[in-house]
């Protein structure tokens, strides 16, 4: 069965269907033709009151913006489409709930150089820049991303690369922001053959949702430099089905081509992604795209977030339903960013019943009970291991 009739094409719907592709294909074109005001958008779409009043407020918490091609995805004629509550503000961003924080996994409290979050031992994040091509409205960087609350952010490119450089013990370096692929390749070329000169540094990555929002950013020059400072790895963000079109596949084929491997990772979102057959169908085109779906987030408590937040039950429940029942591959590690500053804890449906001295007393995908003896074990004297003795 030949792919395409599993990826969306783009709608070229008014007012751009007069956008001649090699405008549309440009991907310089659509960020200069981003949506960034409610005057704008109120000429695309119908808002609801609520939309309208976030979209006043979005330039104090973060700004509007979203690229046409994005855009286009949007089902206009449903006020619940899934592209469109992920990319439009809403009133209910303003509102403060309970436990809600500014600075939710608590980065800023692992910060020894501006631009630098030095969590693990081993690995840093390194914020490149504090702009994105289109703005999540959950955004967890929402403080300082698009500078709309005067966080005032100026990557210090010299000062992240020292300390990276002065501390051996990072192996790992991750490119985030804001959102990296919006440097110019000139200035990623720069900062990945700085990073690679770095002898103790084996590992880089970019955390970037530019493939989902401008698949057009995805030019041959870019992926020749990932090719000559490979290798990198590339974390994507893709939330529903909706948003694998055959622009997305053609921008992961590109870089997958040039050597990138490829991650996803999700945020559960209500009434965007937290339901099985929506996740199914996300996760299954996800690997026909050469995307391995690699983590699942629960929403962290950052400011303003209630609405599009679910029970964490949930996503236990969301990954039962996956596991066994399709691709191992294609299911993604559901985590939970603890707020302030525990780190990403994995979070999974339980399938130990109990452990004895005896035996593992597990259950399978189908709930029946097996057990796998422990008294048999070649290793001999297990002593260190009874206090996981459960009953
Ligand atoms: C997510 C994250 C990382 C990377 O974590 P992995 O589990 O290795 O993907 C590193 N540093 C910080 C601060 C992070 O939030």
């Amino acid at each position: 069965m030949h792919n395409s009739e599993f990826f969306e094409q783009s709608p070229m719907q008014d007012p751009w269907s007069n956008v001649g592709a090699e405008d549309w294909n440009n991907w310089k074109w659509q960020l200069k033709n981003r949506i960034t005001s409610l005057e704008q958008l109120e000429t695309l779409l119908e808002l609801s009151p609520e939309e309208r009043e976030g979209c006043l407020f979005a330039n104090k918490k973060l700004s509007l913006a979203i690229t046409p091609y994005f855009f286009n995805l949007i089902n206009r004629s449903d006020p619940q489409d899934p592209i469109r509550l992920q990319v439009i503000p809403n009133v209910q961003e303003t509102i403060t709930n309970k436990g809600e924080l500014l600075d939710p996994v608590g980065e800023e409290s692992s910060s020894p150089v501006e631009g630098i979050v030095h969590r693990y031992p081993d690995r840093v994040l390194f914020l490149v820049t504090d702009r994105c091509a289109a703005y999540c409205r959950y955004c967890t960087r929402s403080r300082l991303v698009s500078n709309a609350q005067d966080y005032n952010f100026h990557p210090k490119y010299d000062a992240g690369l020292e300390y990276i450089r002065n501390n051996p013990q990072i192996r790992d370096v991750l490119l985030s922001g804001g959102d990296p692929l919006l440097l110019s390749n000139n200035k990623l070329d720069k900062l990945l053959g700085e990073l690679r000169k770095i002898k103790h540094v084996e590992f880089i990555r970019i955390g970037s949702r530019i493939p989902v929002f401008l698949p057009q950013r995805i030019d041959p020059e870019l992926c020749e430099i990932f090719k000559k400072h490979g290798p990198i790895w590339l974390s994507i963000h893709v939330n529903h089905p909706n948003e694998c079109t055959t622009e997305l596949k053609k921008a992961c084929e590109d870089l997958a081509f040039a050597g990138v491997p490829i991650g996803n990772q999700s945020v559960l979102l209500k009434g965007i992604n937290n339901h099985a057959d929506t996740m199914r169908k996300l996760i299954h085109k996800l690997l026909m795209m050469r995307v391995r779906p690699y983590y699942l987030y629960q929403c962290d408590l950052i400011n303003g977030s209630a609405h599009l937040r679910t029970d964490p039950r949930e996503g236990i429940e969301l990954i039962q339903s996956l596991r066994g029942h399709t691709t191992g591959y294609a299911i993604p590690q559901f985590v939970i960013d603890a707020p302030n500053g525990g780190g990403k804890i994995p979070i999974n449906p339980n399938y130990i019943e109990s452990i004895t001295e005896e035996a593992i007393i597990m259950r399978n995908y189908e709930g029946k009970i097996y057990q796998y003896p422990l008294t048999q074990t070649a290793s001999g004297s297990s002593a260190h291991l009874d206090n996981f003795i459960i009953t």
